[in-house]
């Protein structure tokens, strides 16, 4: 095991532990291959599976693993041939058995902060389906809290808009200028603090950079 590696497993088990005080379930992956496989074994057959916006979870490959699979009813609004269509899927999201979303960053404590535009994501996260997935590269973790919602709009941010093309000051320097702007991604920031114990929410740590 490479000190990265060796550090990043030590990183996750106090995150993990730090989750568990606050009612979530926390896994360690030390490979995206693996992480695949931990996601799936946490989705019971036939359930109805769905994602929020979320470069990781594509990238790593599971939504392209949960197609395959066929043994579940996923709703994938890149499938979507219309912006209607689109809308109807985020809809329909709330019925689902299991919501998979990554974050944009979590705190060395468990903290797990999400921005949001639309807001279909947070929404779905707060309240919504039965279990949510967050699927999280340890390269999110902050300090704290503070550190984390620091990440996600400076850093997290920043990058999605230049991704989206989106008309906003921080596509022009990469910097977050607290904007207003009409095409702000950031409208809402969530973060969950506690859980009831009941097993609503899970995180699995990745020992590889993921998303942004
Ligand atoms: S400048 Fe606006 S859109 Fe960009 S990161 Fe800051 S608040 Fe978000």
């Amino acid at each position: 095991m490479t000190p990265i590696e060796k550090r990043n497993e030590l990183l996750a088990g106090k995150v993990i532990k730090s989750l568990k005080a606050r009612h979530i379930e926390g896994f360690y992956c030390a490979s995206c291959e693996e992480a695949v496989k931990q996601v799936l074994s946490l989705i019971p057959s036939g359930s109805i599976v769905t994602w929020g916006g979320s470069m990781t979870i594509r990238d790593m490959g599971l939504t392209e693993a949960l197609h395959q699979d066929g043994n579940y009813h996923v709703l994938d609004r890149d499938q979507a041939k219309t912006p209607e269509e689109a809308q109807a899927i985020y809809r329909q999201a709330f019925g689902a058995d299991v919501y998979l979303s990554s974050a944009n960053a979590m705190s060395e404590q468990g903290d797990i902060v999400n921005i949001d535009g639309n807001g279909n994501r947070v929404a779905a996260i707060a309240w919504g389906p039965k279990k949510v997935i967050f699927v999280v590269g340890v390269n999110k973790i902050a300090k704290d809290l503070d550190a984390a919602v620091k990440r996600a709009r400076g850093t997290a941010a920043p990058i999605n808009t230049t991704r989206l093309n989106r008309d906003t000051p921080c596509t022009l320097d990469g910097v977050c200028h607290d904007c207003h702007s009409p095409n702000s991604i950031c409208n809402q920031i969530h973060i969950i603090r506690n859980s009831y114990d009941n097993g609503r929410f899970c995180v699995v740590l990745v020992g590889e950079e993921l998303g942004y």
